[in-house]
């Protein structure tokens, strides 16, 4: 098939990677000149495990271009999919601004029928909206289909190529069959492509991010009850997952949920109920407890150190808002570090590649480390933050002789709090018990 893909970010260029991966003719299409004058260098702009290897070897097979220019695109495809930002207002609305003005491009370029796929994230109801940014540019037919996207970053190609179901929303047979056609190669061991109504598939995208938040913030709850009683949240969190019909995943407590997607779709559902004067009192609790959630580990840092954190100094275990990213959109580091940094404190951090991205946002108010240990030495504490790989087994006694006093701050639950007693460090993790 020829398809089209208006928006080349963590979305777009996966979507467009793993299709033409599967045969089809793809254009990536971005109005950021820098990146795809990256891409058309064979220079990825985001970190995704395996990204690197698909994109390369599909333009290297003739199968995916990158350009700038929507005509082209959209006159070479039939298939056209929508995957621009629907970044949060200030108000927790989705800014359509970028999807608006990607519609009306896509309307002015086209020379036939097209199927009109919207993969960004929208506010429900959408769909219709869409139609009436599109009509007024076009004379040729077009059909709209709302296909939200799960992926996860940092497993976004795994998740695309094996997705758990597909979600096509149309109204029209034909057209989801058009649609299941392309999905087929991704769902051979039988997952579903479900056909729904296009409003129920924008709110399906709603609906799971707002419980999977839910998950997370419930646990994150119980775990700052642990901390007042002396209980431990990760022997809790066993209890739980052993219980089918609980599920294993989206169970951890931490420093909160981030990235672009949870907290952006939780104020966006809580937006839309607002305005049809629909009370969403659990997800707003999960939107309140995370805010509040983000700020905990600085409320145990300065309850061991004293409000005033001057002259002290933090080793920052990485900054994405979890593992396997270059993400930093919503990063509950991005909180972390503002938080150290009134009370007067230093950080020294250390990220395996979200350094360039966290640059973009807060400059050089930080000192960037090239290793873990780096950015231990000398530092009053550690305080890990992103639950990467490298960072679970360290060298814990050549830690202790990097810090200025053996204290770990774990974020994300990871170290074993009695190994570490006896190793002679302090301990602070999460719903761990107030100090163990
Ligand atoms: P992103 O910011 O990484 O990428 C969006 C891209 O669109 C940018 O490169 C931008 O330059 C480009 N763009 C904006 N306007 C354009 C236009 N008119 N023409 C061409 N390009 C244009 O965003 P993302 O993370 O890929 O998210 C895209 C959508 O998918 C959002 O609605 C998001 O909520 C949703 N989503 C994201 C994820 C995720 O994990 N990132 C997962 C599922 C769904």
């Amino acid at each position: 098939m020829k398809v089209a893909v208006i928006g080349t970010g963590y979305v777009g260029l996966v979507a467009g990677a793993c299709f033409a991966d599967s045969g089809n003719n793809v254009s990536c299409v971005d109005n950021d000149q820098s990146k795809i004058d990256a891409l058309k260098q064979g220079v990825i702009p985001i970190f995704e495990p395996g990204l690197d290897t698909l994109v390369k070897r599909n333009v290297a097979e003739g199968r995916l271009h990158f350009t700038t220019s929507t005509a082209e695109a959209v006159i070479a495809s039939d298939i056209i999919f929508l995957a621009v930002g629907t970044p949060p207002l200030p108000n927790g609305e989705p800014d359509m601004k970028y999807l608006k003005s990607a519609a009306e491009e896509v309307a002015r370029s086209m020379n036939g029928h097209k199927i009109i796929v919207n993969k960004s994230t929208v506010p429900i109801g959408t769909h219709k909206v869409m139609m009436e940014w599109i009509t007024p540019y076009t004379h040729f037919p077009f059909e709209i289909v709302s296909n939200p996207e799960f992926l996860k970053e940092g497993s976004a190609l795994e998740d695309f190529l094996k997705p758990d179901r597909v979600v096509i929303g149309t109204h029209k047979e034909a057209v989801y069959k058009t649609m299941a056609e392309l999905y087929a190669p991704f769902v051979r061991q039988g997952n579903p492509v479900l056909w729904m109504d296009p409003l129920s598939a924008e709110m399906t995208k709603y609906a799971c991010n707002a419980f999977l938040a839910t998950r997370i913030s419930f646990m994150n709850e119980l775990a700052v009850l642990c901390d007042k009683l002396g209980g431990d949240i990760e022997q809790v969190r066993r209890g739980m997952i052993t219980d089918t019909r609980i599920g294993k995943h989206f169970l951890y407590a931490g420093v909160g949920y981030g990235g672009s997607c949870f907290p952006k779709d939780v104020q966006a559902l809580m937006s839309t109920a607002r305005k049809v004067d629909i009370p969403m009192g659990i997800v707003t609790a999960a939107e309140t407890a995370n805010a509040r959630q983000k700020a905990i580990l600085v409320s145990k840092i300065k309850a061991h150190f004293g409000n005033s954190l001057k002259n002290r100094s933090f080793a920052l275990w990485g900054l994405a808002f979890k593992p396997n990213t270059d993400d930093m959109r919503e990063a509950p580091a991005l909180i972390i570090i503002e938080e150290l940094l009134k009370a007067g404190a230093k950080v020294r951090a250390y990220d395996p590649v979200a350094e360039e991205t966290t640059k973009k946002v807060i400059g050089e108010k930080i000192t960037y480390c090239s290793s873990a240990y780096d950015a231990a030495n000398g530092a009053d504490a550690l305080v890990l933050v992103t639950e990467w790989n490298e960072f679970r087994n360290p060298d814990f006694d050549h830690l202790k002789a990097l810090l200025k006093t053996p204290i770990i701050f774990d974020g994300r639950n990871v170290y074993n709090p009695a190994h570490l007693q006896k190793q002679g460090y302090t301990y602070y993790g999460i719903g761990r018990g107030a100090r163990l």
